[in-house]
């Protein structure tokens, strides 16, 4: 399948050369946007009633490059960076727009806002369970929930080039400084890793790590790397940077240092893994972005891509088929198809286990092997990541097959097990052991046994 670039009407082209300097727009100057007479006021209002809520930032290149204008409100790029009025509940919605008609001041806001983030699971997937210890010191700013990888959170990378409606993330952008996973004693993760020798990757997450300058990155990375710990084989950057900000990679002032700094890791010896994020295949079309990821795979770095099953943005067989098979003709390897996960707006992005699994079937069927290294619908849950195989009877029985494909429980992965059948289920914890055997990958507590064979 041959996809043709395309340039929406509205979208500026990217010219060879151009450089950029990075504007955000946050609710603070939201108004300032230059194509914002294409949105309503009552839309302008939306974003900043749910913004008060949910975190809200877009910048210059998103707007010039990713959304096509001619189709507000429905360009997925627009929902992707946009707020809109159905990502909260109508209760928590009208909630804050009664506050803002009677003028009330900016803490009776943020504190009902506050009381809304609560409701809205602020900590999937039970991460504060996955903070680990050194010595009995909580390292804050890291977790660690399968054996092999360590996922580090700078605190200078806590926040991204713009926001997605759709993150998990959100509580590191609105101020929950109580569960906000942050550090920067690159000490302490050192010497971390050092005593975990079944540790083989050390991912470096956020926000967008990427966000930082090449300076602070390095860094870090220079204080892995200076120890030469022989089991650490592995760094992998999370980032979105490819989508929303590429110059990050080609022209900003640190762009060629960063490049340098891929080349020096792979020079050490290890692997360096660019997870990419890409929700759209629009984001692979910019001139700018192929440029950089050319940039960084001409290093020796490889780039994974993932993302959601997004409703209202990707959730279309031949909208991931035409992403995968972009990805592939780019030099990327497609990752994961993640299943939205039960936090912040899922009510508005979610789809139905069997939904996402036809979406991932059909588009999987379409595209040639070479793209068929997506793994998906995968489910980044409490007990570990769990690939929905399909709908399938056993012993007469309607069931989803489901396996691990990671485990806080090692055992448990790649054992395939079954859940029973349920058309409205879209997370894990809505569903139940198909038999008596399936029990052991739904009971909780779940022992995870990171540490227990250090
Ligand atoms: S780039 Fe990643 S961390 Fe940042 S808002 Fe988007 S999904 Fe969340």
């Amino acid at each position: 399948m041959l996809i043709p670039p395309t340039n929406p009407s509205g979208m500026k082209p990217f010219m060879p050369g151009e450089e950029s300097r990075y504007q955000s727009y946050t609710l603070k100057n939201l108004r300032n946007i230059p194509q914002i007479q294409k949105i309503s006021e009552q839309r302008l209002k939306d974003i900043e009633i749910v913004g008060q809520v949910l975190p809200f930032k877009t910048n210059n290149y998103v707007i010039e490059h990713l959304i096509d204008w001619q189709n507000i409100p429905e360009d997925p790029m627009f929902i992707l960076n946009f707020s809109q009025k159905e990502m909260l509940q109508p209760r928590h919605y009208q909630k804050i727009a009664d506050l803002f008609k009677k003028n009330a001041p900016s803490d009776e806001i943020e504190k009902a806002s506050m009381e809304i983030r609560w409701e809205l699971n602020p900590h999937p997937a039970g991460q504060k369970y996955n903070i680990p210890s050194l010595d009995g010191l909580k390292l804050k700013g890291s977790q660690h929930k399968y054996r092999e990888t360590v996922l580090f959170f700078p605190s200078q990378g806590q926040t991204c080039h713009a926001y997605c409606t759709f993150c998990f993330r959100w509580p590191q952008f609105v101020g929950m400084k109580e569960i906000k996973f942050s550090m920067n004693e690159s000490n302490l993760l050192v010497e971390y890793i050092r005593k975990h020798p079944h540790v083989t990757d050390l991912l470096f997450t956020g926000g967008d790590p990427l966000i930082m300058k090449t300076s602070v990155l390095a860094s870090y990375i220079d204080a892995v790397l200076d120890e030469d710990i022989s089991h650490l084989r592995t760094i992998r950057i999370g980032t979105k940077a490819l989508s929303y900000w590429p110059y990050r990679f080609v022209s900003d002032d640190d762009a060629d240092d960063l490049i340098a700094l891929f080349e020096k890791i792979i020079r050490s010896g290890r692997h360096v893994a660019v997870m990419a994020h890409f929700n759209h295949p629009r984001e692979l079309e910019p001139l700018i972005a192929r440029e950089a990821i050319r940039r960084i795979r001409e290093v020796g770095a490889e780039i994974r891509t993932q993302s959601p099953l997004l409703g209202h943005i990707n959730d279309k067989p031949e909208l991931w088929a035409a992403m995968w098979q972009r990805q592939v003709e780019l030099g990327c390897i497609p990752y994961y198809m993640f299943v939205a996960r039960n936090t912040g707006a899922q009510h508005y992005f979610g789809v139905t286990l069997e939904n996402a699994w036809h979406i991932f079937r059909d588009a999987y069927k379409s595209v040639s092997g070479l793209a068929r290294t997506a793994r998906g619908p995968t489910m980044s849950a409490y007990p570990g990541k769990v690939q929905m195989l399909g709908v399938s009877k056993v012993a007469g029985e309607k069931v989803f097959v489901m396996r691990m494909l990671q485990g806080r429980n090692t055992d448990h992965v790649a054992r395939p097990f079954f859940a029973k059948y349920d058309p409205d289920a879209t997370w894990y914890t809505d569903l139940k052991p198909a038999f008596d055997q399936d029990r052991i990958f739904f009971d909780l507590p779940w022992a995870c046994d990171n540490s227990a064979k250090d």
